[in-house]
């Protein structure tokens, strides 16, 4: 997919087939690769439901590994701002490279508030059927009395400029294939919420189909 705000820079690039197919991975691990796309506010609850999302898949065996927005930002990421530039960036990159976990078999989920609607189009879009949006619901209300790294407070006290909810907007997901809402559930029901979506969205179907992809 092409980033309209990207120039490409390299020439002479030709794709190269692997011999090794999806679903061949797939039939080894067990299920099929899949991007587990988590989107919602600061302090929605993302990245305590992703960690706990891959210790239950991870313990039943299955190939699973987080993204997490502020482990990425200290490394592939850390030229990155906050302006809706970077942002942009920010989550083309980990749209690009969360489709490669897939392609390579694994369940890769992604905790990032990811505000923009185009941004998360575009991640879906490098990841096509393998892609699946989750709404990790709560207001502003409930993510500012929770708070737990302080930062809406400083974003009140406007330390933070462009803070998603408070100073910057967040474009709710129209369509996503999964919505949770931690305002009213607590986190253990969160946990079983997500582990039977993701199980049932990856599970191996129709294997005539899938033994139609082998090669
Ligand atoms: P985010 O990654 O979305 O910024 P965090 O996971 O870092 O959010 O923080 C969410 C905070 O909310 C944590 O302190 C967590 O313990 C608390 N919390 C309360 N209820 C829930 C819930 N149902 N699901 C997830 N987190 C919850």
């Amino acid at each position: 997919m092409e980033n309209p705000g990207l120039a490409h820079k390299a020439t002479n690039i030709t794709a190269v087939e692997h011999i090794v197919s999806p679903g061949v991975r797939y039939q080894r691990n067990g299920h099929t690769g899949a991007v587990v796309w988590f989107t919602g506010l600061s302090a929605s609850g993302k990245s305590t439901l992703a960690m706990r999302l891959e210790r239950q898949l991870f313990n039943k065996g299955y190939q699973v590994y987080v993204l997490d927005g502020d482990n990425v930002r200290h490394g592939l990421n850390s030229d990155l701002g906050f302006n809706p530039e970077d942002r942009a960036e920010n989550i083309r990159r980990i749209g690009e490279v969360a489709a490669l976990f897939a392609n390579a078999g694994l369940i890769v989920i992604t905790a990032f508030i990811s505000p923009y609607r185009a941004d998360r189009q575009r991640a879906r879009d490098a990841a096509g059927s393998a892609f699946h949006e989750v709404f990790i619901r709560a207001g502003t209300d409930t993510c500012e009395a929770r708070d737990p790294k302080g930062l809406y407070r400083k974003a009140r006290a406007g330390l933070i400029p462009e803070f998603t909810g408070i100073s910057a907007p967040y474009e709710v997901p129209e369509s996503p294939e999964c919505i949770i809402d931690t305002a009213v559930n607590d986190i253990e029901a969160c946990d079983r919420l997500l582990l039977d979506y993701v199980e049932s969205s990856v599970a191996l179907g129709d294997t005539a189909e899938l033994t139609a992809s082998v090669r």
